[in-house]
């Protein structure tokens, strides 16, 4: 069986070099964000924090596993499914289709 958890993606105030967002998963969403709060759990959020950017938890997919984390990582279209940047039509993709 699968472990199931949260997919999250978070949406930064400014890019950092090429990059806007960050998708993660977490079996425990708070802890996750409570470590990136403190620039901990990831590379990319590490220095993301370090550089001032702030930042926000833009959607969350509750009940996923990491495959479906990969599957949006390989979709490479992180804006088009953060409804910052892209609004209430980004729902409208990338639904929990697992
Ligand atoms: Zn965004």
């Amino acid at each position: 069986m699968k472990t199931k958890g949260t997919v999250y993606l978070i949406c930064f105030n400014k890019p950092y070099r090429h990059a806007k967002h960050y998708l993660g998963f977490s079996e425990n969403l708070d802890k996750r964000i409570t470590d990136h709060l403190c620039g901990m759990g990831a590379r990319l959020m590490e220095v993301v924090t370090q550089a001032g950017i702030e930042w926000k938890v833009a959607r969350t997919w509750p009940g996923a596993d990491r495959s479906f984390e990969r599957r949006l990582k390989n979709g490479k279209n992180a804006p088009q499914i953060c409804p910052i940047c892209s609004g209430k039509k980004a729902l409208n993709r990338a639904r929990e289709n697992h």
